[in-house]
């Protein structure tokens, strides 16, 4: 589905238009454009067949002016050393628009993990992080969950880090973690927690009643199913659900139930079946079918690149809200703008992740933890001070929400490069 630009081509040109908007030294761009640093690793592991097998890894740390690298390591098939380092520059704009201390990162390892046993898996993650402990610490680059990875493999991640590094229970090294390895209440569903409060401001904002609205969403990974659920909450109904399904040529399909879907039983089909496909409360439509229904609100939230020139030009939809990283080619993103469609772009709609990060992180410093209450009503806080920011430089400089997010994130870390005498 992909057009011929890749997420790093992607992210540049979104940088330099915010970067050209803003009027910055163009020495702002040139740091900005490619990572402070990226590492490639191989790393070995014996199959339970007996034979070995090479996976190639990767860590890129894309700025470090406003504090360590901080992002997900993602287990997928697609996964290559130009998506992470887009990651991980979309990471620093996340950040950097929450004015939480830390630069991007992100890292990723070139597998399906579906296809390897427990112990493969183990032995995977547990060789990841011996080949990049040295440039991981609580205050140089802090992992944490991504697409197919869990609190599970933080936790091998954590004990295989703390064994190499001298037993030193660094454990903020890692977020994401299971609460009794130091995870804080509220991390799982921060990122789906969080697209909601930007959902629900925007939605105010352009008329847009949630309650009545005909909502779309792709996928069913941890930001999509917690959309779901605080949608839910929110008294809003999603009729149409985006799925991979392999029977089909494109590998997806798409299903529609009348009287709109539940988190517990589509959470309890999928534990049982591995799938969705043969959901049986609905009802099978074709995955055209879904990109070219009327929506108030789209909700892509699986990977890049899936809203193409081809997709943008048939949709009809009054509201986007990217809860992927990078789900919109800059080909598809004229045509959205062309069409007036309003866009809650990706380092907003799901920077909810990484803030409850940082929160688990600063409770690992304090050795103190909060309550779901505590830090939900803190994330509200903060998303919302970041969101009315955005929406005054909007204003400001007559743009749309994607600009002024990248240009609002961008400031900051400009001021901090240019404070550290970098620029
Ligand atoms: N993987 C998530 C993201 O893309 C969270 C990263 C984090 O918590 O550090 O934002």
């Amino acid at each position: 589905m992909s057009d011929t630009l890749n997420p790093l081509e992607s992210a540049q040109i979104q940088i330099k238009k915010a970067c050209d908007k803003l009027g910055l030294n163009p020495a702002v761009y040139e740091f900005l454009k490619e990572p402070q640093r990226v590492i490639e690793i191989s790393i070995p592991v014996k199959m339970d067949d007996g034979s070995l097998k090479i996976f190639k890894g990767y860590r890129s740390a894309h700025n470090h002016a406003l504090g360590p690298s901080k992002g997900g390591v993602r287990f997928h098939p697609d996964v290559n050393i130009e998506e992470v380092k887009a990651l991980s520059t979309w990471m620093s704009l996340k950040s950097g628009l929450l004015a939480i201390p830390y630069g991007g990162g992100k890292g990723g390892i070139a597998v399906d993990p579906s296809k390897l046993s427990e112990r493969e898996l183990e032995s995977l993650s547990r060789g990841y992080i011996r080949g990049l402990y040295k440039y991981l610490g609580e205050r140089i680059d802090i992992p944490a969950p991504d697409v197919n990875t869990n609190g599970k493999i933080m936790s091998y991640f954590i004990d295989e880090y703390i064994k190499l590094n001298g037993d030193k229970e660094d454990i903020g090294t890692f977020t994401g973690k299971p609460l009794i390895l130091g995870g804080s209440l509220g991390r799982n569903e921060a990122t789906g927690f969080g697209l909601i409060i930007a959902t629900k401001y925007t939605a105010n904002e352009i008329g847009i009643d949630l309650k009545k609205a005909r909502i779309g969403l792709q996928g069913f990974g941890n930001v999509a199913s917690f959309s779901l659920k605080y949608l839910n909450e929110q008294g809003a109904k999603i009729q149409y659900l985006s799925i991979r399904d392999e029977s089909e040529e494109c590998g997806r399909s798409a299903l529609y139930s009348e009287e709109g879907f539940d988190y517990d039983s589509l959470q309890a089909y999928r534990d049982e079946h591995k799938t969705l496909a043969g959901y049986p409360n609905a009802k099978k439509i074709s995955d055209d079918e879904f990109w070219s229904t009327e929506f108030d609100i789209l909700i892509p939230a699986a990977l890049e690149n899936i809203i193409t020139e081809k997709i943008a030009k048939n949709l009809n939809v009054k509201l986007i809200v990217e809860g992927a990283n990078g789900p919109t080619t800059p080909e598809a993103d004229e045509i959205l703008n062309e069409k007036n469609i309003e866009v809650i772009p990706d380092i907003l709609a799901n920077s909810g992740g990484v803030l409850v990060s940082y929160y688990e992180w600063v409770q690992n410093q304090y050795g103190y933890y909060w309550t779901q209450e505590d830090v939900q009503e803190k994330q509200e806080k903060d998303m919302l001070k970041a969101i009315e920011g955005i929406y005054e430089l909007k204003r400001e400089y007559k743009t749309n929400i994607r600009q002024a997010a990248y240009m609002y994130a961008i400031k900051r870390i400009a001021e901090a490069m240019e404070l550290r005498g970098w620029i």
